[in-house]
Parts: C-alpha cells; structure tokens; sequence
C-alpha cells in the first residue's frame, strides 16, 4: 500500500537573504523567479524573490544526515558531512565509502548504495557507470511569494546599503551591498514514505519486482524522515547568509495531509488552499488524513468519512500528528 505525506505553508519571511544567486562588483543578489499572475483580468509576469528547492533539499538532507544518525541508521561519509555530491559516479561512490564492483548491474549498485546510506535512499542519486538511478523519495520546489499577497504587491526586494571598515591605514570603508527580499512565501515538500527502503523498478527487470529492504529498516528510515522534517520547520534554519541576514519569520498556515495515493496538496497561494485540498481529496475518494493549522481567516475545510480532518493548535502539532498518522498507516501496511 501506497502512503505519502504531502505539506503546503504560508510563511512570512522578512529581510531575508537565504538564497543569493550571484555577486556583480560589490552587490550581492537575491535569487528571482519569473511568476506569472493574473491581474485585473490580464496575465502578466513579474519577477519576485525566491528560495530554491536546491536550497531547501540541501538543508533537509543535511538534518536527515543528522536523525538518522541519531537513530543508529546508516549514512555515508560524504553525506554525514552534508557533501551530496551522491554516488555519481565510481570515484565519488569511492570517496564516499561505497564498495561497488564493475559487475554489479544496476539493481545491485541501488541495493549496495541505499543499504549503506539513508540519505541516498530518500534523497536518490544517479550512478552514470551502471547506470543506476534512483528518484528521490522527497520532492520540494521554489519557495515562492503567495499568489494572493503578489496580487496586492506585497513583496519586497531590495539592496541593502552596508558599510565594512578595513582598517585607518588601507582603503578606509568599503561599500557593499546586499539585496534582500521580504514576502509571504509558499513553502511546499511531499514524500513517498513507502518507497523508502524499496527498490526502483527503473533498475529492475521489466514487470520484476525489485524488492526491499526488511520492513522494521524502511520503518526506521522513514521515521528518521519524518524526524528531519520536523526538525527542518522546528529550528527554521535553512538557507544561506543566517549570521547577518536572519529573517525574521512566522508560519501563519500549514497543512499536512497524510495520503494512500501519490499526491500533492494545493499550495498556499490563498485562503482556500486547505479546503481545496480536502475537496480534491474527497473527489479521488481515497483514505486520507488532513492536519491544518491557522492565524489567518482560513476558509474551513470539511472532511468526510474517507477523508479526515483535525485542526492543530500550532504548525508543528500539525506536522507531529501527520507523521504519527503516517507511521500508523505505514507500519499496518508492512506487517
Ligand atoms: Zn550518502
């Protein structure tokens, strides 16, 4: 049985610089990303701040790294120091502590490589020699400024004036200049919990099983998941520039939606993403667990028999009674 954990969150995030795509002289810019919007009856693109899902991938396999750790799970060397250069290729694979042999065909480099490392398994790699290739069990995307507060242009970017001293001797202040960007982002990562610890049919046989590892060790890595997770909206550390440029940020709504079928609940462009989500749910009439938690005038979701939904009294009690409800339904799953 398929089960999945799929997130959306309306964040504030102000005077933030989490994600700088380039230097040019003595500026330091923000990464941007074309949005198209509807306005006024007319379509038009506007260029807005953004955090990548590179950014954020990277910061949720470096608390991933962490939990599994803690929980005595395998990782490899490169990933424990949050290097995710993943087995490319035979040197990185090398370098990383992983023993694969010219023989091997694919499905036996995947089982080697995700036996010995957790972060591989749910964050995937592509070994170009076999090839073996592995999708990622956890999807993020752009961290984007939300439909409804660009339509109002409640967003901003802008570079910042600085100043650093070099000394009365030498070239006295030196300007610089950092942008930085300040939004209601959307915040946006699903994951196929039952997947972790199975093997990829795309290195298996057409139409062979590519089998697993035992259930109580994908049961462990997908807590370990679920724990970086928490840890990842918990600490809100994640991003670049945190020592000079830490924003200042609260979480006004999130939703957690524990589902049986591949599926991403609707992100939090306005106040009826929750409900949308519920209704969409109620429409594949398929099992599923919806956790929500709100500041704003949220539009009330209604669940169903199949489709259930509690209100959380925070985002992180959203997030805690998802993952249990998650695990429950994974570890039935496996018996
Ligand atoms: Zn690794």
């Amino acid at each position: 049985m398929y089960v999945g954990l799929s997130i959306s969150a309306r964040i504030l995030l102000n005077a933030e610089a989490l994600n700088m795509a380039e230097s040019v002289g003595n500026v330091v810019r923000h990464r941007k990303a074309p949005v198209v919007l509807k306005k006024d009856n007319e379509v038009q693109v506007v260029y807005v701040p953004a955090i990548s899902g590179e950014s954020l991938a990277h910061a949720y396999q470096v608390y991933l790294a962490q939990t599994a750790k803690e929980m005595g799970l395998p990782v490899c060397s490169c990933c424990e120091r949050g290097v995710f250069i993943k087995s490319s290729d035979d040197n990185a694979a090398k370098k990383c502590g992983h023993a694969i042999s010219k023989k091997m065909g694919a499905l036996e480099v995947e089982r080697k490589i995700i036996s010995s490392c957790v972060v591989e398994d749910v964050g995937g790699f592509l070994y170009t020699p076999a090839p073996a290739k592995r999708t990622s069990r956890f999807r993020v995307g752009y961290m984007l400024p939300t439909l409804d507060t660009l339509q109002s242009g409640a967003f901003g970017n802008e570079p910042e004036f600085h100043v650093r001293f070099s000394g009365a001797d030498q070239e006295g202040q030196i300007p610089y200049y950092v942008e930085i960007g300040s939004a209601l982002y959307n915040f946006t990562y699903s994951i196929d919990l039952s997947e972790i610890g199975r093997l990829s049919s795309d290195n298996a046989e057409l139409g062979k099983d590519p089998g697993a590892l035992p259930a109580e060790e994908r049961l462990k890595r997908a807590d370990a998941a679920l724990a970086a997770l928490k840890r990842f909206l918990g600490t809100m550390l994640f991003g670049a520039k945190r020592t000079r440029f830490n924003p200042q940020w609260e979480v006004f709504s999130l939703q957690a939606a524990v589902v049986t079928i591949p599926f991403e609940v609707t992100p939090g462009n306005d106040l009826n993403f929750v409900r949308e989500t519920v209704e969409r749910l109620k429409a594949l009439d398929k099992e599923a667990y919806v956790y929500y938690f709100s500041k704003e005038d949220l539009a009330e979701p209604e669940g169903n028999e199949r489709v259930r939904v509690e209100r959380a009294s925070n985002y992180l009690e959203a997030v805690a009674k998802a993952s249990e409800k998650a695990m429950e339904l994974l570890r039935a799953s496996l018996k």
